[in-house]
C-alpha cells in the first residue's frame, strides 16, 4: 500500500486544527484526538499518556485499548515501554512489544493482543508531558514516514497543552502554568523575597501550529530566515576585531543558519501541515531534547547557540521582540536561564530576587548579585519553562527553594518567615552604631567587603568601619574593554571619597581562575584554580598591575592608601609586587603628582604555603589578610566551585582550626596585623569561632555584619575558646556541634 504521506499527515493536521477549534471539554478533545489518528494512520491503537505528576504517566485517552482503563492506568517515569519513551525522549519502535525488554503488561488495557508499538515523546522545548502511541495486532515496524507524521502530530498536541486545550471541564489534564510548582536549586544568595515574574527573555507563544498554506508558510520561512543571516552576518562584521570566543559563536551561528540540514527538516515540517513558527519550535524541541542527553561541553555549546538562533527566528515569525509590551511588575523577581555581571547591573537593585537555571555560585552574576544583595537561587531546573510573566513567585535564597504560583498556606508561612527576618532586621539597625564588643570585653573590628560602586551606600547602612577586601575586578568583569587608568583613578577616588575617611583595602587585581575577562584572551589551563592567576599574572604581564598601581596612587591624591595583593604563595611575589609599588611612587612623584599621606601594603593569606612563609616576610607586610576562601579549598584540596565536593570540609574541622591558629600566633609573635576575609567571616557561628581563636578584624558581606555583630555582642569569646579547646581534646572531626549546644539561644 503506497500513500501520498506529505498529504495524509497534512489531511490529519487540517482535522486536528478543527479540533482544536471546536468548543469541547479537554477530555472530548482527547478522545476526537486518538480517535482520528488511528483512522488517520490506518492503525487499531492510539493512546495519548501524559504526566500527572512529575514520576507518573496516565492514559488519559484511547482508541482501541479498553475505554475502563483511562484515567485509570497509571505507569511510573522509565517504566514499561511508554515511560522509557517519557524517560529518554527517546522513540521506541518495534515488531514485538512483549518481547521487548521493559516491556510491562497491563492487563486492564488489553494490549497484549497489539505486537506493533511505536512511541513518540510529547514535548514542548525539552519539557517532557506525554507520549503518544501507535498499536497494531499486525507484527510490522512502522515506517520512518509514519513515525515523522506522529511526531508532527505529537508536537501540536504539545502546542495545544501549552495554549490550554485540554483543560477545564472534563479536564484531561490540569491547567498548565496555573498549578504550583516548587523548585529545589541551590542557594547562591541569601535572604527571601516575595514578587511577581520578570522574564528576562519573554516566552514566544505559538498559537498556530497548524497551516493550511505550505507554500505560504516556506515562503514565511525563507524570509525570517534570510533576516536573520543578515542579522547575524551585522554582528559579524560590527564583531569584526573583536573578542575571539565572540566570534566564534557568531561563526557556529552563521554555520546553523546557513545549515541546509536544519532548514531541510523545517521544510518538511512545513509541507506536512505545520506552521513555520511550529516548524521553528519542532527543530528547537528536538535540539533542546538532545542537550539534556550529551555531556560534551563544547556539542552543548553549540547546541545551545542553535537554541538561541530559534529564539531569535521565532521572535522574528511572531513579531515578539523582548519588547512584549508587558510591564515590569512593582516587585520584580528575574527569571532567566542565565545572565551575564553587566545585564543584571541593568537591572540593579530594581529586582527583589532572582532564580537562574544555570549559573554557579562563583559567577560573576552571583557575586553581583551579592553585592545587591539581590537573593539569588541557581540551578532551578525548568523555571524559565515553567514561568509566566506576572506569575507570583516566593524566593527563599536560604534554602535554595523556589516557590512559583504558591498557595496560601504556603505563602502565609513564607509571609511569617519574611516578617521573622524583618523583625531580626530592626535588631541590627538598633546595634549599628554600638561597637561588636564581646561579654568578655574584646572588641572586633567588623568591616565589609565591596568591588562596585553600588556597594559603598552599605558602608553607612551596615555599620561596617571600614572596606576589609575591595575586591577591584569586579570593575574589570563588568565591562566588556579594558578599562582606562583615568577611569579607575575617578571610580577609585570616588571610593575614597564615600568611604568618608574610612579605610579601604584595595586588593589588586585577582584574574584567573573562575574570574576571567571577556576581553583578555583565555588561558587554557588544566587547573585553573591552580593556574596562572592574581599576582602571578601581575608579575609576568605588569602592565596591568602598573597601571592599576598609579590610578590608585592618583585617586588617593595625598589621602592615606592601603593596597594588598591577592594570592600571595611566597615571600618573593610579595617583595617584587611591593616592588613594583615602589617604582609607581617614584614615577608618580617625578611627575609631580602628590603622593599617599601614609600607604600601608599587604597581602592575602590564601595558600598555606604562606602559613610557613620566614619570619622576614611577616615582618616585611604591612598586614596580612586571610582569604579563608581559597584557603580552605587549598588546604583540603576541595575546589571551591564544585558543587559535589564543595561542603564536603567544615571550616570548624578541627584541622583547619587549628591551621588558623597556628597563623594568629604566628602574628601575634610577630607584631603582623592580621584580619579574615572569606564568606566564612559573615557566617554568625564560624565568625564568633574566628575570634575565639585570636581573629579580631573580620571583613564580610555588608548584610552579615548585624547578624555577626549581634552574636559577638552576647557571646564570651573566653568560654567559647574553652568549648572549642574542649571538644578538641575529645578527639572530634569537627567542633561545631559543641559550638551550637554553645551557642544555643544566642543566634
Ligand atoms: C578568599 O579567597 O577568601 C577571598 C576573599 O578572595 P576571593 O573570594 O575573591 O577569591
Ligand atoms: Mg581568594
Amino acid at each position: 500500500m503506497t500513500h501520498d504521506f506529505e498529504t495524509d499527515s497534512r489531511q490529519m493536521l487540517g482535522r486536528l486544527r478543527s479540533v482544536m477549534a471546536e468548543e469541547a471539554a479537554g477530555q472530548q478533545r482527547l478522545d476526537r484526538i486518538t480517535l482520528l489518528i488511528a483512522e488517520e494512520m490506518r492503525t487499531e491503537v492510539c493512546s495519548i499518556y501524559l504526566f500527572r505528576d512529575e514520576e507518573t504517566l496516565e492514559l488519559c485517552a484511547t482508541e482501541g485499548l479498553n475505554p475502563q482503563a483511562v484515567h485509570e492506568t497509571r505507569m511510573r517515569l522509565g517504566e514499561g515501554l511508554v515511560g522509557r519513551v517519557a524517560r529518554t525522549g527517546a522513540i521506541i519502535n518495534t515488531d514485538d512489544a512483549p518481547g521487548t525488554p521493559g516491556f510491562r503488561y497491563m492487563p486492564e488495557t488489553g494490549e497484549e493482543a497489539y505486537c506493533a508499538f511505536l512511541g513518540v515523546p510529547i514535548q514542548r522545548l525539552g519539557e517532557m508531558l506525554g507520549v503518544l502511541v501507535v498499536q497494531s495486532r499486525e507484527a510490522r515496524i512502522y515506517s520512518d514516514e509514519e513515525i515523522y507524521a506522529l511526531e508532527v502530530v505529537a508536537m501540536v498536541i504539545a502546542e495545544m497543552a501549552e495554549l490550554g486545550a485540554f483543560v477545564g471541564e472534563g479536564a484531561a489534564m490540569s491547567a498548565r502554568h496555573q498549578q504550583a510548582v516548587l523548585f529545589r536549586g541551590t542557594s547562591a544568595q541569601e535572604g527571601a523575597a516575595q514578587g511577581h515574574v520578570w522574564l528576562h527573555e519573554p516566552r514566544v507563544v505559538v498559537t498556530n501550529p497548524i497551516a493550511d498554506d505550505p507554500k505560504r508558510e516556506l515562503e514565511r520561512l525563507r524570509e525570517a530566515v534570510d533576516q536573520l543571516r543578515v542579522g547575524v552576518d551585522r554582528m559579524l562584521s560590527t564583531a569584526v576585531g573583536g573578542d575571539k570566543d565572540q566570534l566564534q559563536v557568531l561563526e557556529a551561528y552563521r554555520m546553523f543558519a546557513n545549515s541546509k540540514g536544519w532548514m531541510r527538516r523545517m521544510e518538511e515540517d512545513i509541507g506536512r501541515g505545520l506552521s513555520a513558527e511550529a516548524a521553528v519550535e519542532k527543530e528547537q524541541s528536538t535540539a533542546r531534547a538532545r542537550m539534556s542527553q550529551v555531556s560534551d561541553n563544547y556539542l552543548r555549546e553549540r547546541l545551545h547557540d542553535l537554541d538561541d538562533l530559534s529564539n531569535r527566528l521565532l521572535r522574528i515569525l511572531t513579531g515578539q521582540g523582548n519588547q512584549t509590551g508587558a510591564e515590569m511588575p512593582a516587585d520584580p523577581i528575574l527569571i532567566a536561564r542565565n545572565i551575564g555581571p553587566a545585564e543584571l547591573l541593568d537591572y540593579g537593585r530594581s529586582l527583589k530576587g532572582i532564580v537562574l537555571e544555570e549559573g554557579s555560585v562563583g559567577s560573576h552574576a552571583a557575586i553581583v548579585a551579592r553585592a545587591l544583595a539581590i537573593p539569588l537561587v541557581i540551578h532551578a531546573e525548568r523555571v524559565t519553562t515553567e514561568a509566566l510573566n506576572g506569575d507570583k513567585i516566593l524566593v527563599d535564597g536560604d534554602q535554595g527553594i523556589v516557590h512559583l504560583r504558591p498557595d496560601d498556606t504556603v505563602a502565609s508561612a513564607f509571609r511569617d518567615k519574611m516578617a521573622m527576618q524583618a523583625q531580626a532586621q530592626e535588631r541590627y539597625v538598633s546595634i549599628r552604631d554600638k561597637p561588636a564588643e564581646t561579654l568578655c570585653g574584646t572588641r572586633v573590628t567588623l568591616l565589609m567587603n565591596a568591588g562596585l560602586m553600588a556597594d559603598l551606600p552599605s558602608l553607612d547602612s551596615s555599620g561596617a568601619e571600614g572596606v576589609g577586601l575591595f575586591r577591584t575586578e569586579l570593575q574589570f568583569l563588568v565591562r566588556n574593554h579594558m578599562p582606562k587608568r583615568a577611569e579607575l583613578s575617578g571610580l577609585y577616588a570616588r571610593v575614597m571619597e564615600a568611604s568618608k575617611g574610612k579605610r579601604v583595602v584595595f586588593r589588586t587585581l585577582d584574574i584567573g581562575s573562575d574570574k576571567v575577562l571577556p576581553y583578555m584572551k583565555a588561558v587554557n589551563e588544566p587547573n585553573p584554580a591552580l593556574g596562572w592567576r592574581a599576582v602571578r599574572v601581575g608579575l609576568d604581564k605588569p602592565g596591568v598591575m602598573r597601571m592599576q598601581l598609579q590610578a590608585l596612587i592618583r585617586a588617593a591624591a595625598g589621602r592615606p592608601l592601603t593596597v594588598m595583593f591577592p594570592f600571595v604563595a611566597q615571600r618573593e611575589e610579595y617583595t617584587a609586587a611591593k616592588a613594583e609599588m615602589d617604582k609607581a611612587l617614584e614615577r608618580e612623584r617625578i611627575l609631580g603628582h602628590p603622593l599617599p599621606a601614609s600607604l600601608e601594603v599587604g597581602a592575602m593569606l590564601e595558600t598555606p604555603s604562606l602559613a610557613f612563609a620566614p619570619d622576614s616576610f611577616y615582618r616585611e607586610v604591612d598586614f596580612l589578610s586571610i582569604g579563608g576562601n581559597d584557603l580552605k579549598q587549598f588546604f583540603f584540596a576541595a575546589d571551591r566551585e564544585n558543587e559535589l565536593v564543595r561542603r564536603r570540609y567544615d571550616t570548624l574541622n578541627v584541622s583547619f582550626l587549628t591551621f588558623l591558629e597556628s597563623i594568629v600566633e604566628r602574628c601575634k609573635t610577630l607584631g603582623t596585623p592580621l584580619s579574615f576575609c572569606g564568606e566564612d567571616a559573615g557566617r554568625p557561628v564560624e565568625a564568633a569561632c574566628l575570634a575565639a581563636i585570636g581573629l579580631h578584624s573580620l571583613s564580610m558581606r555588608p548584610a552579615s555584619i548585624g547578624p555577626v555583630k549581634s552574636i559577638l555582642r552576647r557571646t564570651d569569646l573566653t568560654e567559647l575558646r574553652r568549648v572549642i579547646h574542649e571538644a578538641r581534646e575529645t578527639g572530634t572531626q569537627s567542633v561545631r556541634p559543641a559550638v551550637m549546644t554553645y551557642l544555643r539561644g544566642k543566634l
